[in-house]
């Protein structure tokens, strides 16, 4: 790096500047640019987990609440980015690194969210973005197409019509599932005689208009916990939320759905949405959205599928099956930052019917006036970047049969992972991939025999000594190893609906090798070997199980 002798200070004329185009190839910052670039790409191909070092020291790197009164240079500041900031991330891109939803990006998404960053477009209004919105609307009609597959003709009328919307484009699938509800939620306590409606009157008098006790919100006990913020700053409250039981393959049972929706209604709770999940967060997999549809269809409720996740798989015509009834959605949400691989904050919510949204419609008079084609009147957020540029750069350089092959290849490498975990006397599948996610544990052999006929008591002791061997594998492999897994709880019906914490592992990245694969099963059994303790009560309780 440049280093700097002198000390900057404070001038009108230095902050002119920094306001001001860089001017050639020889500028300072044309310098940092391509010094900052290349120390990043040097980040990106060495670390596989960031060195080690407790968050405790970290913090001590960033424990002064003053802001600066002695400003300091690009250059050297760039500098102390590196060193406390980009050495101490995490390395989300790492081949090995398959613990989560967060994954690899395509590297021409740097250069091109240059584009977003200059120009600064505020998608809020027209008079602040003008190109980006009519880029917006077609994304959205895009992914409403994935989805729905209308013809031609209803998106000519409806994707660039200022009087209605095919969806919001938001921050993420949280931002996403609360405007679904809160869409629902407005036309199921809509304006009626002389009740103006639940925007304009409030949850209370709503209730009392309609002589309801309470909403609910239903969904599988697998749902995603965003659900429970929705329900909360919607005033329903968390206890609105009613969670469905689910199958063992984690999938919500539609015929316990229909019992609870009938129990509430008798006691004059509103249930007024149901979700459906597709591709839950912990395991996968998909709910029988068809099932729920014909429910919600009967009870008049709203249809909303949280595809955040899985949502992706739509552009694959070998696997979009799998999300069949998805169709019959009054409304969808999909994250392009999780399997459209486009960088964070890039949410999706589509409404099946173009004028869905107009419950939630906001005006005001200096901007978003009535009839204007303003984004802003039909989203939760005000001000909002042209993130919807990057997910349009990236649906024409990959395109649709493009996403095919990076979906499939996640969906084949995940079985490929399942099989090799089946194969192994020393560790258990806990839940097939149905998409690019499984879990799994450490259970040798003769471990498994004893927890199957121990009694429940032991039962129980041996599965809480396994999921302590689980957590500190999962934790040690995060902090030493070479490769990241994350870790979740489940309560299989194969072990009497025991808690019991899983491996978990999301197969994302293209550039996930079935040797890595192999070789994170090959580092935690080398971690056990270091848990000589933990792994000596194990044996001598199943030594005790297995001896009766
Ligand atoms: C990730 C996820 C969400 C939340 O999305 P964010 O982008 O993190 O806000 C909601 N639902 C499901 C099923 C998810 O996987």
């Amino acid at each position: 790096m440049i280093s700097e002798q002198k000390t900057a200070n404070v001038s009108l004329e230095s902050l002119l500047r920094i306001f001001t185009v860089p001017e050639g190839p020889d500028s300072t910052l044309t310098q940092i640019e391509e010094e900052l670039s290349r120390n990043l790409n040097k980040f990106l191909r060495e670390h596989i987990v960031a060195e080690e070092k407790p968050l405790r020291d970290i913090e001590k790197d960033f424990s002064y609440a003053s802001i600066p009164e002695q400003p300091e240079f690009v250059s050297d500041h760039t500098q102390h980015l590196l060193d406390k900031l980009v050495s101490q991330s995490v390395h989300t891109s790492a081949p090995s690194f398959i613990g989560h939803m967060t994954s690899a990006l395509p590297y021409f998404l740097m250069p091109l969210s240059k584009i977003m960053i200059a120009l600064n477009q505020n998608l809020v209004k027209i008079e602040t973005s003008k190109a980006f919105t009519p880029l917006e609307r077609q994304v959205l009609g895009m992914l409403h197409r994935l989805i729905y597959q209308k013809d031609d003709g209803f998106y000519s009328q409806w994707m660039h019509s200022a009087n209605h919307s095919l969806g919001a484009f938001c921050s993420g699938g949280t931002i996403a599932n609360i405007t679904a509800l809160w869409v629902a939620r407005n036309n199921a306590l809509k304006a009626d005689g002389d009740f103006a409606g639940v925007e304009k009157e409030g949850l209370f008098r709503a209730m009392q208009h309609y002589n309801y006790d309470g909403l609910a919100i239903l969904v599988s006990e697998r749902g995603h916990y965003s659900l429970k913020k929705a329900a909360d700053v919607l005033g329903i409250g968390q206890q609105g939320l009613v969670p469905i039981k689910t199958d063992v393959n984690n999938r919500i049972c539609p015929v316990d759905l229909q019992n609870k929706i009938t129990e509430l209604k008798a006691k004059r709770i509103k249930p007024f949405a149901v979700i459906g999940v597709a591709g839950t967060t912990e395991t996968g997999n998909i709910d029988p959205l068809a099932d729920i549809a014909r429910v919600c269809q009967k009870e008049q409720c709203h249809f909303h599928v949280d595809a955040a996740w899985g949502g992706a798989t739509l552009m694959s015509n070998n696997y979009r099956s799998l999300l069949s009834g998805v169709e019959l959605a009054d409304s969808v949400t999909i994250d392009a930052h999780k399997q459209l691989y486009i960088p964070m904050g890039a949410g999706m919510v589509l409404f099946k019917d173009p004028n869905s949204m107009k419950s939630i419609e906001h005006h005001a008079q200096y901007i978003l006036r009535r009839g204007s084609k303003d984004l802003g009147s039909h989203t939760l957020e005000g001000s909002r970047s042209g993130m919807a540029m990057l997910v349009y750069a990236a649906m024409h350089i990959i395109s649709r049969p493009g996403y095919e092959l990076l979906i499939d290849q996640s969906i084949e490498k995940a079985r490929y992972f399942a099989d090799l975990i089946e194969q192994q006397p020393d560790f258990e599948l806990v839940s097939k991939p149905e998409l690019c996610l499984l879990t799994y544990r450490y259970l040798p052999a003769h471990v498994r025999v004893a927890l199957e006929k121990a009694d429940p008591a032991r039962q129980e002791l041996l599965n809480e000594l396994l999921n302590e061997l689980t957590k500190f594998v999962q934790k040690r492999q995060r902090e030493t190893g070479l490769s990241f897994v994350s870790r979740t709880r489940l309560n299989p019906a194969r072990w009497n609906n025991l808690n019991t914490i899983v491996f978990r592992v999301v197969l994302a990245n293209p550039l996930t090798t079935c040797d890595i694969l192999q070789s994170v099963l090959e580092e935690q059994r080398q971690i056990i070997l270091s848990a000589p303790k933990l792994m000596g009560r194990i044996e001598a309780l199943t030594k005790e199980i297995n001896a009766n």
